[in-house]
């Protein structure tokens, strides 16, 4: 008899895990990590950085998503969890199917992509 198992997920991606996610103010959201670390995340270049089937072609992975199509003042009106790996972020713009898993997160944010520096980009 073939034996079945399956890949349970390392622990090292614990690190992943926020600890806290709170709204800093009104343009940044901070969150604490299990491994100690901090990340101040601008809400704007989190809303550019949605990753669903309506802001991301899923086949090509090309962004549809238009930056300017974003208002400067968007903001999360409600985050809710997602099972023990993810957020979902309630927009104001009206858009509340993006979901965020935690280890996206985090590389997004240790890479730069969501500081609050990049917003003047013209692309
Ligand atoms: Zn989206």
């Amino acid at each position: 008899m073939v034996g079945s198992h399956y890949d349970r997920p390392m622990p090292s991606t614990d690190a992943h895990l926020p600890t806290k996610i709170e709204q800093h103010d009104p343009r940044t959201l901070a969150i604490a990590w299990a491994d100690g670390a901090e990340s101040l995340i601008d809400v704007r270049a989190l809303r550019l950085a949605c990753g669903c089937a309506n802001c991301i072609d899923e086949w090509s992975g090309k962004p549809l998503l238009e930056v300017g199509s974003i208002p400067a003042d968007i903001a999360p009106r409600d985050i809710k969890p997602v099972g023990r790996y993810a957020i979902q972020i309630d927009w104001s713009d009206g858009h509340n199917t993006g979901i965020y898993p935690f280890e996206r997160l985090r590389k997004l944010a240790d890479n730069g992509t969501l500081c609050a520096t990049d917003l003047q980009r013209t692309d």
